[in-house]
């Protein structure tokens, strides 16, 4: 499959055409024509090297959908024709403790799991290449079925923030009467409070932007509560069972803690920067637990698909061209985006200037399909 994708061989917002080819569809793969990719604060960080692991030539892009246009043999859930969806993770050993588990993100085999781009979670030299393409080639145990009820341009983000957001709900078991919190109300946060929500929980929405107060209380969230307003936060300690803090980078998590009830829990899903003089007496005196949870299992992401198609839980959504995803990263960095941005890929397939500026980079290599 002949791919153009958009990428950065260096720490580099500007991304720009790239041309490669992926492997055609092998026994147990499937072949996806790209129509929606969506963009997330990881593919921001990994263009950036935020996190000091990206392996170059980086195409961002793992909240993918699209159209299946070539099965390997024996492929036996999808068929040309159908909608398909792939979310952060492309491969895994299928046999270690984790996998069985139906928890994939955390595979323990010898190359961990394969992440949709930027290679192994557990670097090894490899590199994949993203959803910022027009097209992907995936085994079809990391492809998810998308109920009829999501259209395309909603289903990317659920495969991401949805199933992120929703892991922990379920981990720790979120039901009716419990109070969840949700801190930072942007890409992540928007789609954990709707979920809070289909799960009969209360939702209490923290946030650093009381001016969003109105569009957050629309999402369904029962308070909006802004962390500066002392009055508020005082009001309403020890009201939470679950937090699940989605702020992508490092700050201060002690105003938070007074919120949060004895033996309570906070899920800390967007943050891998650490925080700075944590308040850990009150977290001692109140039981208060601090875990972090990554993504979700392949399972796990199907239920929440089938969740938000059930109850209506879809992400807001702003559609760009490709060549505007500078300009989307900019936005997103200065935290003017207003919920996710979604490209639409037949902005790329139609684009003659970008197929012919395009530079060509090595294949990605996906890994054999084991297990
Ligand atoms: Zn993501
Ligand atoms: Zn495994």
């Amino acid at each position: 499959m002949d791919v153009i994708g958009y990428g950065t061989k260096k720490a580099s917002a500007h991304l720009s055409p790239l041309k490669f080819t992926r492997a055609d569809a092998r026994a147990g793969e499937i072949a996806i024509e790209i129509s929606h990719c969506g963009v997330c604060h990881s593919d921001l960080h990994q263009a950036r090297d935020d996190w000091d692991n990206t392996v170059w030539p980086c195409i961002p892009g793992h909240e993918i959908v699209g159209k299946v246009v070539a099965v390997g043999d024996g492929v036996t859930r999808f068929a040309v024709g159908d909608r398909a969806a792939v979310g952060c993770m492309v491969n895994s050993c299928q046999q270690c403790e984790q996998c069985k588990a139906g928890d994939e993100q955390y595979c323990t085999g010898p190359k961990s799991c394969t992440l949709t781009y930027n290679g192994p979670k557990k670097p090894d030299g490899t590199n994949t290449y993203g959803g910022y393409s027009t097209g992907i080639v995936v085994r079809e145990e990391f492809a998810l079925t998308v109920p009829d009820a999501i259209q395309s341009t909603h289903v990317g983000p659920i495969v991401c923030a949805g199933i992120t957001t929703y892991q922990p709900m379920k981990y720790f078991g979120l039901k009716e009467g419990q109070t969840l919190g949700v801190a930072g109300i942007g890409g992540l946060g928007h789609m954990a409070v709707q979920l809070g929500k289909a799960l009969s929980a209360r939702v209490v929405a923290i946030t650093t932007s009381p001016e969003k107060t109105d569009d957050i209380e629309k999402l369904g969230a029962d308070l909006v509560i802004d962390v500066n307003d002392k009055d508020a936060m005082e009001a309403n300690a020890k009201t939470i069972d679950l937090m699940i803090n989605t702020i992508p980078y490092k700050h201060d998590l002690n105003p938070y803690l007074p919120l949060m009830k004895s033996k309570s829990q906070i899920a800390v899903v967007g943050n891998f920067l650490g925080f700075d003089d944590l308040d850990t007496a009150t977290m001692v005196f109140e039981h208060i637990g601090l875990t972090g949870s990554l993504i979700g299992g392949i399972a796990d992401t199907q239920e929440v698909l089938e969740l938000c198609a059930k109850h209506d839980v879809r992400p807001e959504i702003e559609l760009i061209r490709m060549d505007q995803i500078d300009e989307a990263f900019e936005r997103m960095q200065k935290e003017d985006v207003r919920f996710r941005h979604v490209i639409d890929m037949d902005s790329l397939r139609s684009d003659t200037s970008a197929a012919e500026k395009a530079e060509t980079v090595d294949d990605p290599i996906r890994g054999e399909v084991v297990g």
